[in-house]
């Protein structure tokens, strides 16, 4: 008998597991209330870790064919003057592998293309009414999300997230969910990677710790390609912008604003407010049409809930661990997290003893990853602080230290990056 798997989300975190789980023998199916699987104007950075991650779903050599290097990056003052400059093949020569950078909805695609023929179905909204346990599988009610905006999935919020595309208000209010009605299908494993608003975290983890805002608003963009483009970050008062070539010469740019220094009301008010800072960010800024732009308010989880999985249903990706982006590691942590399940929790689980073993295999991969995640989500939240203090003394005081630290990695703290950046796979030749 084939063991059946229902993914309920179509992000990164949901789509990498579905790849992971294939390849473990698993006849996989991706529910996404979303029609669409088109993020729209990002990138993602793709850390060391996450690399071999990708690597493990054999998915490698597409990564790099995709992506690029980051190649000089370092951090200035808004005047344009450097504090520490880096080359990315030191840290690259630190951590084993690069940090490779690309659009989001080329890492979406290419996770996408692997899954398995019929596996992804787009507009359709689930919600979990039994978690299954050693003995009886999970029972998933699907029904059509008609209806359901695509766009921005990668970083769908619910309402609470306030995330819009600027100037064009809501980007999508979420479909209604999985409603009384719809057909019920059994699952021997639930994956939910339903996101930072997760459904089945509400419903299954009652207790768990719920959204927080994390004192920032994000604007993302994909400006059109030019050559003069050095990558690395400036930093203000309370304000953060990043710059990042992509490969075919975009240039992907993100900028933060914390909730103390004003967080401007529409895109116009942000440009005439980076209109003094280093070229090329006034240009960068001026050459997108604000209605392609991304913003969110910023949310994280204070922490994971206090196991990952609960009876055949594991929570995975921002689901699970919702972090600030300052490591840029949530979707890093949603790829390692599919990497693990699909290695520890493979399809002969099912076939043994009724069942019993996902149950119990899906407690023993909560226990490898949430002592993790959860460090990482301690560190993003650390590194974001500095990113908003607004007073001249702190950022005086943290930009000489930056200066004084020397390179890129030391000023964020080497050894606890070597801790995220190091992770190997448990199937470093595939699953
Ligand atoms: C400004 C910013 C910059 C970032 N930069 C980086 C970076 O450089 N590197 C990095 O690794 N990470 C980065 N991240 C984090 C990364 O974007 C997220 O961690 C990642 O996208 C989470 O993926 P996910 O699949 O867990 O969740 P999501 O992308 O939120 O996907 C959840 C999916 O579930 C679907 N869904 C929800 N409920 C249902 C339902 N009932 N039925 C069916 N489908 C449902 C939603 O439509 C959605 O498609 C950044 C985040 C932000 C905000």
């Amino acid at each position: 008998m084939t063991a059946r798997a229902v993914v309920i989300g179509g992000g990164i975190g949901g789509l990498a597991s579905a790849v992971a789980l294939a390849r473990g023998g698993w006849d996989v199916t991706v529910l996404e209330r979303a029609t669409s699987l088109e993020p729209v104007g990002a990138g993602i950075a793709v850390a060391p870790n996450a690399v071999r991650a990708l690597g493990a779903l054999g998915l490698g050599d597409a990564l790099r064919e995709l992506s690029t290097l980051q190649g000089e990056v370092g951090m200035r003052r808004p005047d344009g003057r450097w504090l520490v400059r880096a080359d990315t093949a030191d840290a690259g020569a630190r951590f084993g592998d690069q940090t490779l950078v690309l659009h989001r909805a080329q890492l979406v695609g290419m996770l996408a293309d692997a899954l398995p023929d019929g596996a992804l179905r787009l507009g359709t909204s689930a919600a979990v009414v039994h978690a299954g346990d050693g003995g009886r599988p999970a029972v998933v009610r699907v029904s059509d999300a008609a209806g359901s905006p695509g766009g921005d999935v990668a970083d769908a919020a619910g309402p609470a997230g306030g995330d819009v595309r600027d100037g064009a208000g809501p980007a999508g209010t979420d479909a209604p969910d999985a409603a009384a009605s719809g057909e019920e299908v059994e699952a021997d494993l639930v994956v939910a990677a339903d996101g930072i608003d997760s459904p089945t975290r509400t419903r299954w983890w009652p207790d768990a710790p719920r959204p927080v805002h994390g004192g920032s608003t994000a604007w993302r963009l994909v400006a059109p390609a030019r050559t003069d483009i050095v990558g690395g970050e400036t930093w203000g008062r309370g304000i953060v912008v990043g710059i990042v070539p992509l490969a075919d010469g975009r240039v992907y740019s993100y900028v933060s604003v914390a909730d103390a220094a004003g967080v401007p009301e529409s895109f116009d008010e942000l440009r005439a407010r980076l209109a003094d800072w280093h070229a090329p960010i006034p240009e960068l800024l001026a050459s997108v049409d604000p209605a392609q732009t991304l913003r969110h308010a910023l949310r994280c989880l204070p922490a994971p809930p206090a196991t990952l999985a609960t009876g055949r249903v594991a929570l995975v990706g921002d689901a699970a661990h919702a972090m600030l982006p300052n490591v840029g590691q949530g979707g890093c942590q949603a790829l390692e997290d599919a990497v693990v399940l699909g290695a520890r929790v493979p399809a002969s689980a099912a076939r043994r003893s009724g069942g019993l073993d996902v149950a119990s295999a899906l407690q023993e991969w909560s226990a490898e990853r949430r002592p993790r995640v959860e460090k990482v989500m301690k560190l993003s939240a650390q590194v974001a602080v500095p990113t908003r203090w607004t007073s001249p003394v702190l950022t005086g005081a943290r930009d000489l230290g930056a200066r004084a630290a020397g390179t890129w990695a030391a000023s964020l703290g080497t050894r606890a990056l070597d801790g995220v950046m190091g992770w190997r796979s448990p199937t470093p030749g595939g699953a």
